[in-house]
Order: C-alpha cells, then sequence, then structure tokens
C-alpha cells in the first residue's frame, strides 16, 4: 500500500491558523499532497476555544447563551459535513485540479509570496460570491439555510454547516485555476473557512479601525439576525470590503435575533440538514406556469409571484423583541448522558480523521457509520423521538463490539474498561425504557 504522510500542524500554528494568521513562508506547498489538512486538524483547537468561550461566558454576566440541546446539534452538523470527504475526495479540490490541468492559462510560482497574496484575495472573494449566491438562489439556499438555522450565536454555531453546500461552493473558486497552482489554492480554502470559525461570538463587541477591513463578530452578527436590517447582508469570509465594494455591508445597529425568520424547532440532525429539501420540490410543483417554477429555484427563498427578485423585507415576520429559542425541557441527567456520549463520539471521530489514511477501507466505511448512527440516536435523543430509546440500545450494543474488536481504541486501557461499562449499563436502561414503551403501547391499544 502506498504511504501517504499527513504533515502536522505544530501548536503555535494550530492557533494562528484559525486567526488567518499563518505566514506565505510556513504555508507554501509545491504538491497537493505536501498540504496539511489544516480543518481536519482544528478539532482540538476549535474545542479550546469553545471551552474559554463557556468560561469567560461564565465570569460574564451578559455572557453567550450557550444550551446543550443546540450546542450538540451545531457540532453534530458540522461533522456530519465533513463525512462525505472521507469516502470521495473534495469536489472543490477535483474540478479545481481538473482545470489547472487542462485549461489552465498561466502557471504562477508556488513558492512566490505574490502568489501566495493572490490566492488570498482570490478565495476570498470567491467565497463572497459563493455566499452571496447561497443566500439569493434559492435552491443554494436549500443547502446554506443550515448554517442560519441556530437561534442562539455563539463558536458552536460556527460548526454548524451543511453536508450538500460543498457540492456547489467549488464552482466560484474556478477563475482561480486558470492561473493559481492547486497546492495554494489548497491552503487557502482552508484558511478562509477556520478564519470564519472566531467570529461567531457575542463576547467581542468593536474592533475599531480593524472593522473597516476585516469580517469582525459584530459584521458577521448581522449577517446570522432575522431582524428586517440584517437580511441579504454582510456576506464576507475573512475581508469586509468585498460587502462594502458591491452593496451589501450594513453595520451593527439594532440587537440582533438570531436564525431563520421560519425557525425550524427540531434538534434532529437529518432534518436540520435535509428538510429544506422536500419543502423547495413541494413548492416548485405547486408553483403555477414554468416561469413561476423557474423562479422558485433560481430567485431568493422570499420570492413569491409579483414580487422583486429576492422578495419583499415587508413579508418577513415581525419581530417583538421576545423571541425566545426553541428549548424544550429535558432533564439535567439526560443532557449529562447526551453530553458523555457525544464527548465519546467526538475522540472517535477526531481519531478517524486524523487517521483517514491509515485506516483500512473496510474500517473507514464502518466507523463513518458508526458516527452517522451515533448523530442520529443522539439527535433522536435531544428531540425527544418515541424510537430513541431503541436506537440507543442498538448504538450502545454496537460500541461495546466495536471496542471489542479494536475498531475504537481509547487512550488508556483503563479508559476502555470505564468506558464498556458505562455503556453496558446504557444498554441495560435503553432495553428497560424500550419494552416500558412497548408494553405501554400494548396496553393502550388494549
Ligand atoms: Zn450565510
Ligand atoms: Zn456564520
Amino acid at each position: 500500500m502506498e504511504r501517504v504522510e499527513v504533515t502536522s500542524v505544530t501548536h503555535s500554528q494550530g492557533v494562528r491558523m484559525l486567526f488567518s494568521l499563518m505566514t506565505p513562508n510556513e504555508s507554501s506547498f509545491a504538491t497537493v499532497r505536501e498540504v496539511p489538512t489544516y480543518v481536519n486538524q482544528a478539532t482540538p483547537y476549535f474545542i479550546g476555544l469553545i471551552l474559554l468561550e463557556i468560561v469567560l461566558g461564565w465570569l460574564k454576566a451578559d455572557g453567550p447563551h450557550i444550551k446543550i440541546n443546540d450546542f450538540i446539534t451545531s457540532l453534530s452538523a458540522g461533522m456530519m459535513s465533513r463525512l462525505p470527504q472521507l469516502v470521495i475526495r473534495s469536489l472543490e479540490l477535483s474540478a479545481y485540479i481538473y482545470v489547472w490541468n487542462n485549461f489552465r492559462l498561466l502557471e504562477l510560482p508556488w513558492d512566490s509570496a505574490w502568489t501566495w497574496w493572490l490566492a488570498f484575495l482570490g478565495v476570498d472573494m470567491g467565497y463572497y460570491w459563493f455566499h452571496r449566491f447561497a443566500h439569493e438562489l434559492n435552491f443554494l439556499w436549500a443547502a446554506h439555510q443550515v448554517h442560519h438555522s441556530s437561534e442562539y450565536y455563539n463558536l458552536s454555531t460556527a460548526l454548524r454547516q451543511s453536508v450538500t453546500q460543498q457540492f456547489s461552493s467549488w464552482v466560484f473558486y474556478l477563475p482561480l485555476a486558470l492561473m493559481v497552482p492547486p497546492s495554494v489554492f489548497a491552503v487557502h480554502v482552508q484558511f478562509n473557512l477556520l478564519y470564519q470559525f472566531w467570529i461567531h461570538t457575542e463576547l467581542v463587541k468593536n474592533l475599531g479601525p480593524l472593522e473597516w477591513i476585516l469580517n469582525t463578530p459584530s459584521h458577521h452578527r448581522v449577517h446570522h439576525g432575522r431582524n428586517p436590517y440584517c437580511i441579504d447582508k454582510n456576506y464576507a469570509g475573512i475581508l469586509i470590503i468585498w460587502d462594502r465594494m458591491f452593496g451589501t455591508f450594513t453595520p451593527e445597529s439594532d440587537k440582533v435575533v438570531y436564525g431563520l425568520t421560519h425557525p425550524i424547532s427540531t434538534f434532529e440532525i437529518w432534518t436540520v440538514e435535509f428538510l429544506y429539501y422536500p419543502y423547495l420540490w413541494q413548492r416548485f410543483w405547486e408553483a403555477e406556469g414554468i416561469s413561476n417554477k423557474l423562479s422558485i429555484i433560481f430567485k431568493g427563498p422570499g420570492w413569491t409571484p409579483g414580487k422583486p427578485r429576492l422578495g419583499d423585507i415587508a413579508d418577513i415576520p415581525q419581530l417583538t423583541g421576545e423571541e425566545k429559542p426553541h428549548d424544550p425541557a429535558w432533564s439535567p441527567a439526560m443532557q449529562a448522558y447526551v453530553l458523555i456520549q457525544f464527548m465519546l463520539l467526538i475522540d472517535v471521530y477526531n481519531n478517524l480523521l486524523m487517521d483517514q489514511m491509515i485506516l483500512s477501507e473496510l474500517s473507514v466505511l464502518l466507523l463513518t457509520a458508526y458516527v452517522l448512527l451515533s448523530l442520529t440516536s443522539l439527535g433522536f435523543l435531544i428531540d425527544q423521538r418515541a424510537n430513541a430509546a431503541e436506537l440507543e440500545m442498538l448504538r450502545c450494543v454496537l460500541i461495546v463490539a466495536l471496542q471489542r474488536f479494536g475498531y475504537i481504541k481509547p487512550l488508556v486501557p483503563l479508559l476502555a474498561f470505564l468506558i464498556e461499562v458505562f455503556v453496558l449499563i446504557s444498554a441495560v436502561y435503553w432495553s428497560l425504557q424500550f419494552v416500558n414503551q412497548r408494553t405501554n403501547g400494548m396496553k393502550k391499544q388494549n
């Protein structure tokens, strides 16, 4: 088997890459194969900053509002969105390499700082236009709405990513492939995504002169708002200059109410990721005439017949200032259970991403299926679905099997033992819940 080296980032780079503070010197590579998997290696740094935000939030009276149900849903979406890349090569990169190989007009040197900066600007502008189209074309919004579906705004919201978005974003970077080598692009497309993590916070209020040039927490809070003044504004990735240039910039003013204009009120991950597609399909068939049908797909999500391309701002639900995020009551014990199970899952997921090159195909497939099943089952539990008990019972049995056969390897043997005991007790608990539900159901039928 061919051996593939995975370049690891140092701790200093791990922190700096989250703020786009890497230098051309340390992040220029001759080939795509040498480019570190920055995003896959970012998990510990994401967790570190999330913990810091939680601690600072506790210290401040008006700190960030974090709820376990919303938090886990956002992280689940982030994990789910990275899974396709374990099985297929990123479409963004494959399409880019194809255009570079067949249609390039110029071959800029990969080791020049000029090329590096040109790619930085090019990727950031490509992202601006992709993001703007993702809001202005209904069929792209079907994917992107996932990122806006949280009614909270904290670092975990940044990770709430769409699974299907990666199948359309690649188009917007292709002009760069006419001259910028794929290895330079592969670096910047990752840095651009990573930069957008830290701006999802309410803790940073205003950054003075930096607000002129950079996309900041304040600018991006506006982007996540459902107040009328926030709709279709501030699409920037790293630099806010694109919004200022192309007329979509607006500064933060009234208190922002976060989320979609019509909140989805669910934490079940498949619904969060895919619910817009059947809705789009239904609207398409209900629209009268081919022109209206095409408009449903290619105009803004708020468009209705007779309205401007992006719909009418007056049509969105009015805000009262009393809006409360969807947060049905659930017991502290269940919250603790889901959180512990989720932390165990993150460990498996992180190992899968880091070791994907050295794992066998069977292991990658098996562990990917396990991660998906876990996200589903924990989503059912958070959403308090009726069939959550049987799925969780099955999942607990699977964890023990995967650990016994060596597919899941905890850090130390003692931990393996503790996890097995915890999961076995959980399996018994869920079996009892399941039997209980069945007998109650039968009693009701009689
Ligand atoms: Zn957006
Ligand atoms: Zn965002």
